[in-house]
């Protein structure tokens, strides 16, 4: 392909997204392919000759649309949002168009420090301790997933725990515990999997009636855990759990880490960019004594996938883990040790310019424009939980201080509440005007209602939250019809 030929085709793929974002709302929110349905719509090989990208384009149409589900439908509800946003689009398009490719500050140097600068940047707009600054003893970086950062936090805490031993003789996975609660996300299971600890190495600490960790019960086992020779290595908190937004007390749970010795981590992948509305801030009360902080702008910052934002206190403890230098890769300013290589910050080698569309981002929507995106979300939801709470159809059963609302709805006695939730929930689905999505809460279903796509209005919650109700309804009568049904049959 050549310029002008990119021109041409890149002018039409610009054109065909802008008609998608407007005519978003027009398709069913969830994709109603069967398993299958995609591939069969394929060739079954690779085309031999070149085609026009046209075809590409009417292909995207035919086969690929029917198997989206639009994450940004103003009706899609469920899991958390995945943002994305005009200025994100096209810093991507710059990344991709330039090509580079910053594993070190010298395979082009500006990915590198436009990324310290705009992390440095998110620093203070977020609210977060100063050590986390690239110019104190911390730093920020771009991963690609919460989950990634997880595990990469697990790796300098171990780092540190073990003096430097884990790089040298590996884990003693007799040794580590790790802890968490029951509502911390499963890819911190995950990443203690990958370090090589086993799951025998899990402590779950339990949980207040608001899900949040309790302090105390984190104090207890982490000395009862010493006494018996473990060696605590990492706490896991969350601001934001990934089920109902509990909020571990930070607070509380630093000042017990730092007494132990032991890495707090802070999960705050959906939550953490709330932040940068600071009437927020009190929810994460205590950051300051985190040694590592994730949050994704690929959540609900405006920014696509992925952009996980991910602060260490200490890069030291980090880059200790991760570090290796193979011959190719030496080069003057890393032998200087005047630079940051991102790649002793990550797992994988190699990296794109992700800076790039978090730079378009700030930029264009600034500070206030972004802020104004969190406190919608939040303003809707409170808005959504009032309606949901003057009504005795529905229980909210979990706070809910950020922009996710948990609603149990309530049935006849003599119904199954939880098949009765999921049949509701899969009439709510089917229909296509909203997407969302269930959790458990205290082993009973409830359904989740995440606001947070750019798009979604007060109009969208009304709707979403009359669709709630009539389906409510509906499910209520046939319940009630099967009920005088059964008691005519038992009476004849
Ligand atoms: N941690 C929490 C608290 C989450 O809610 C999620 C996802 O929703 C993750 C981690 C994983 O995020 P990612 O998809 O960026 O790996």
């Amino acid at each position: 392909m050549t310029p002008e030929q990119f021109r041409q085709h890149g002018h039409e793929v610009v054109d065909w997204i802008a008609d998608y974002w407007t005519r978003v709302q027009s398709f069913p929110v969830r994709s109603r392919v069967a398993p299958g349905d995609v591939r069969a719509a394929l060739p079954p090989s690779a085309p031999e000759q070149g085609e026009p990208f046209s075809a590409l384009l009417a292909d995207l149409d035919a086969v690929v649309l029917p198997g989206v589900t639009h994450w940004q439908h103003p009706g899609f509800l469920a899991y958390f949002p995945a943002n994305t946003s005009g200025p994100s689009v096209l810093g991507d398009l710059l990344s991709a168009g330039l090509g580079v490719q910053g594993m070190s500050w010298v395979t082009s140097p500006a990915a590198t420090e436009l990324e310290q600068h705009v992390l440095d940047w998110l620093v203070d707009l977020l609210g977060l301790p100063t050590s986390f600054r690239s110019t104190g003893s911390g730093g920020g970086v771009v991963q690609d997933s919460s989950s990634g950062a997880n595990l990469v936090a697990l790796l300098a805490a171990l780092h540190r725990a073990s003096g430097g031993g884990t790089v040298r003789h590996g884990v003693d996975p007799d040794r580590a515990t790790v802890y968490v609660s029951a509502e911390t996300h499963s890819s911190m299971e995950k990443a203690v999997r990958i370090a090589g600890l086993g799951t025998d190495a899990i402590r779950v600490v339990e949980v207040d009636g608001d899900l949040a960790m309790r302090p105390a019960a984190l104090r207890a086992r982490l000395e009862r855990d010493t006494a018996r020779g473990y060696t605590p290595v990492l706490v896991c908190a969350t601001v934001g759990t990934t089920s109902t937004t509990a909020v571990d007390p930070l607070a509380e749970l630093g000042p017990i880490c730092r007494d132990a010795g032991v890495w707090l981590h802070v999960d705050a992948a959906y939550a953490g960019v709330s932040a940068v509305a600071p009437e927020l801030r009190p929810l994460q009360a205590g950051v300051e004594w985190a040694d590592s902080y994730t949050t994704d702008a690929h959540k609900w910052l405006l920014t696509g996938f992925d952009a996980t934002l991910f602060w260490v206190a200490d890069r030291a403890a980090l880059t200790g883990a991760l570090a290796i230098l193979p011959e190719y890769l030496r080069n003057a300013a890393t032998e200087a040790g005047a630079v940051v290589d991102y790649r002793d910050w990550q797992i994988e080698l190699g990296r794109r310019f992700r800076a790039l569309k978090l730079w378009a981002v700030l930029r264009w929507y600034g500070a206030e424009g972004l802020r104004a995106h969190v406190r919608s979300g939040v303003a809707l939801a409170q808005e959504l939980a009032g309606w949901a709470e003057a009504d005795d159809r529905f229980d909210v059963v979990v706070p809910h201080p950020l922009s996710l609302v948990c609603l149990r709805p309530r049935w006849p006695a003599d119904v199954d509440a939880d098949v009765a939730t999921m049949t509701l929930l899969e009439r709510l689905n089917d229909g296509g005007e909203v997407f969302l999505t269930h959790t458990t809460v205290r082993g009973q279903v409830v359904l989740r209602v995440a606001i947070g796509a750019p798009a979604t209005t007060r109009a969208h919650v009304e709707r979403a939250w009359a669709l709630l109700c009539e389906g409510h309804d509906w499910l209520a009568d046939d319940f009630a019809e099967a009920a005088a049904e059964r008691a005519r049959a038992e009476a004849e």
